[in-house]
C-alpha cells in the first residue's frame, strides 16, 4: 500500500453561506507530483490554504503525516514549503533580508541560509535583485523570492499554488525541473495549475476540482478510462467541467 503523505477527509470551507470546499476525500502518496486542476473559483486554493493551516475547516479533516493541518499547523509548517498564489512581502525589505528573515524563522545558521538560498536564487537569476526592496519586484520576481523561500527548509513536502505564474519560459523550464528533482529524491510536489500542459507533462495524478468537489482524481490513464484511451487531458478537464465557463462565485458577488 502507498504511503499517504497528505489525506484529507470530507474537507469543506464554508465562507457564510458560500461552500468553497464541498467535503473532499484527498489522498496524495509520498514521492509523486499531484496536481490540482479546476476552473477559477473551483476551490483549490481554499484546498492548499486549508492544507497550510492557514485557513480552519467547517468540515472534516486534513492531515499532513498524521498531523491535522490547523491544529498541528506549527509542526506542519516545518515539513512544508508553501508557494502563494501571489506572494505578499513587506514592501521596504530587500530580497536578501526576507531570505534570511525566513530561514532564521526555520532555525537555520547564517551558512545554512547561504548554502540553501544562493544556488537557487542562481538558478532562477534572481541574485542580481538581492539588494532591491520587495516593492519593485516584479510579479514573476515575487514568485521566485516566495520559492527560494518555501524551498530553503528543505521540505519533504511542496504545495505550490499556481507556481509558474507570472513566470517567464527560462524560470518555468527551472521550476519543472526543481518540481521533479524533488520527486527523485523523494519528496512529494502538490501544485495547482491552469496550465494543462505542464499538468499532462509533470504529473504522476491528478484532481479535477469542480465547484468545491472533486470531479476525478487519478493517473491520467484512469482519468481517461470514461473517454478513449487517446483523450487528451484537455478532453478529460473539459468533459468534467463542463459548464465551467460559469465561474464559483458567491451569490453576492455575482451580481
Ligand atoms: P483560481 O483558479 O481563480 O485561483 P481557485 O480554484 O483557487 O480559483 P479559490 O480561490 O479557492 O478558487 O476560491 C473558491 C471560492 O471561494 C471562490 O468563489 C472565491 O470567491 C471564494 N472565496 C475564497 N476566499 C474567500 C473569502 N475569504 N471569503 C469569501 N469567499 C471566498
Amino acid at each position: 500500500m502507498q504511503d499517504k503523505i497528505i489525506q484529507t477527509v470530507g474537507l469543506a470551507k464554508r465562507f457564510g453561506e458560500f461552500e468553497a470546499v464541498g467535503g473532499i476525500d484527498l489522498e496524495v502518496f509520498r514521492g509523486e507530483i499531484f496536481t490540482l486542476l479546476g476552473p477559477n473559483g473551483a476551490g483549490k486554493t481554499t484546498t492548499l490554504r486549508m492544507l497550510m493551516g492557514v485557513l480552519q475547516p467547517t468540515g472534516g479533516t486534513a492531515r499532513i503525516d498524521g498531523l491535522d493541518c490547523f491544529r498541528e499547523r506549527e509542526k506542519v509548517m516545518t515539513r512544508v514549503g508553501y508557494l502563494p498564489e501571489e506572494p505578499i512581502f513587506y514592501d521596504y525589505l530587500r530580497g536578501r533580508e526576507i531570505i534570511n528573515f525566513v530561514g532564521e524563522m526555520h532555525g537555520l545558521s547564517e551558512a545554512d541560509i547561504a548554502a540553501a538560498s544562493e544556488p537557487l536564487m542562481e538558478r532562477l537569476k534572481l541574485d542580481d535583485a538581492l539588494d532591491e526592496y520587495a516593492v519593485n519586484y516584479s510579479r514573476g520576481m515575487k514568485k521566485k523570492l516566495a520559492l527560494v523561500c518555501a524551498l530553503m527548509h528543505d521540505p519533504a513536502l511542496l504545495m505550490l499554488d499556481e507556481p509558474t505564474a507570472g513566470m517567464d519560459p527560462y524560470a518555468t523550464r527551472e521550476v519543472h525541473e526543481l518540481m521533479q528533482q524533488r520527486t527523485e529524491r523523494g519528496h512529494t510536489v502538490l501544485f495547482s495549475t491552469h496550465l494543462l500542459d505542464q499538468a499532462e507533462k509533470l504529473c504522476d495524478r491528478a484532481g479535477i476540482l469542480f465547484k468545491g468537489k472533486l470531479a476525478a482524481v487519478g493517473q491520467l490513464d484512469e482519468l481517461r478510462q470514461n473517454l478513449s484511451e487517446d483523450s487528451s487531458l484537455e478532453e478529460i478537464y473539459f468533459s468534467l467541467t463542463q459548464d465551467g465557463v460559469e465561474d464559483n462565485i458567491p451569490e453576492n458577488l455575482s451580481k
